[in-house]
């Protein structure tokens, strides 16, 4: 904490930290202000300084791909090992993003191919996700979308977010809509509060979800303001994302503490990120410490194919393993799902160990998380029903009213009694 202070003290260029420094560092209109953008501004504060060689490289790399900083994160990277400091390599360029690699993509996840209108990506059938602001507090080095990183042309206007809601009002199967951007929260309370209003005069959208890098990289962006102001919606979920143990500061306890006391569910997505967090136990300590908080662990995230990212990946191997080390060793709460999102827009794929070993008519052959083989009888008299989708006509007790939406498509079509379909054959 001590270096940390020391650090503030550097910053605000101020010998003695007075009242008036610290409201402005806790101001986070501030710290965008104030946010880091040269090279030079990070040698001085760091108190290191690159050859000319490497400068000219990095300044390179940030003209393909732009640097923001808040000075909060900042503030968060160790200036006496920082080569090595997980804050720094998420935040500072690496002349590798400019490598260029066969499986590099533009797009990867294909959200531009997905998207009806401007803005919206709707590749599962109950929910969209709806691209409401383009700005970060802070640029991450291994965002997915940096395609897209300080390019003024895709702020979404008010007339785009307009647009939205009436795509989101005609399709009335969207029961759950997430907004991304960019960050959400980087826009001002109005225009957050604007869109949730927006939001929940649409009476089909059961859950609105918001996922956001401010607690992690801004926390004094959780205001009393906002989180008054989001209080009142009460199907409102937040996601956010830690990557590393080290990120779950004081502060950033702070704002998590102050959204979940109104009840807002929080849940954590992380990147799976080489020399950041590729290490089972540091990915432990992470969702330990996350739960701590009351933030679930919800996703780990294959790194992307977006360009520049090559040094960041890792093999997929490496995200099994952590997940051998996180199921059964702590809290199942604490154990979020791993997956890949597909390149081309396949969406997310779960990737797991394999806990089933053997399977014969009678028995399934399983292991634990220690390696203990088991075996679980299956029933003798679980005889197959078969189901015509004649709801009303079933002894189980469900009750809807949009029964007409329960169409199986996919591989559950596959398994669907009613269908007669035997196979699914790839075409385009
Ligand atoms: C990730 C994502 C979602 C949400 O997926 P969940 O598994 O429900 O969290 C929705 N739409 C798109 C396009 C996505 O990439």
């Amino acid at each position: 904490m001590k270096e940390r202070i020391d650090f503030i003290h550097l910053y605000m260029d101020d010998k003695k930290l007075n009242e008036e420094s610290l409201s402005k560092w806790t101001d986070w209109k501030w710290q965008i202000k104030n946010s880091i953008r040269k090279i030079e501004t990070v040698e001085k504060v760091l108190g290191i300084s690159f050859s000319e060689n490497k400068k000219n490289k990095l300044q390179e790399t940030l003209n393909a791909f732009p640097m923001a900083i808040t000075p909060y994160y900042m503030s968060l990277i160790d200036p006496n090992d920082y080569e090595n400091d997980p804050v720094f390599k998420q935040a500072f360029p690496d002349i590798r993003e400019l490598n260029k690699s066969n499986a590099d993509m533009l797009d990867p996840l294909a959200e531009e191919k997905d998207s009806p209108i401007t803005g919206i990506t709707h590749r599962y059938p109950d929910r969209v996700l709806f691209h409401v602001s383009n700005l970060c507090a802070m640029y991450c080095r291994h965002c997915t979308r940096k395609r897209k990183v300080g390019d003024r042309d895709s702020i979404p206007c008010k007339s785009d977010l307009i647009k939205g809601f009436e795509y989101i009002k005609e399709h009335t199967e969207v029961r759950d809509v997430l907004l991304s951007g960019g960050d959400p929260f980087m826009l001002p309370d109005e225009h957050i509060i604007f869109i949730l209003d927006e939001l929940a005069k649409i009476d089909h959208v059961e859950v609105v979800r918001i996922g956001t890098r401010t607690p992690v990289v801004l926390p004094f962006r959780i205001t009393n303001k906002l989180v008054d102001a989001l209080s009142k919606y009460d199907n409102l979920w937040i996601n956010t994302h830690f990557n590393h143990p080290k990120e779950l500061t004081m502060e950033a306890k702070t704002a998590i503490k102050k959204l979940t006391k109104v009840g807002i569910p929080m849940g954590n997505q992380s990147v799976l990120l080489a020399d950041v967090n590729d290490c089972p136990r540091i990915m432990k300590k992470l969702v330990q410490k996350l739960v701590r908080f009351r933030v679930r662990p919800y996703y780990i995230y294959q790194c992307d194919l977006s360009k520049g990212l090559e040094h960041f990946r890792t093999s997929v191997g490496k995200g099994i393993e952590i997940m051998e080390n996180l199921r059964g060793y702590t809290s199942g709460f604490a154990v979020p799902t791993y997956v890949i999102d597909a390149p081309g827009g396949g969406g997310k794929i779960p990737v797991a160990p394999n806990y089933i070993i053997s399977w014969s008519t009678n028995k399934i052959i399983l292991r634990n998380y220690e390696g203990v083989i088991t075996t679980y009888q299956e029933p003798d008299c679980y005889e197959h029903n078969y189901c015509d989708l004649d709801c009303a006509n079933c002894n189980l007790q469900l009750k809807m009213d949009t029964l007409h939406n329960s169409e199986m498509v996919g591989i559950n079509k596959l398994l669907a009694d009613y269908d007669d379909t035997i196979n699914l054959t790839p075409v385009g």
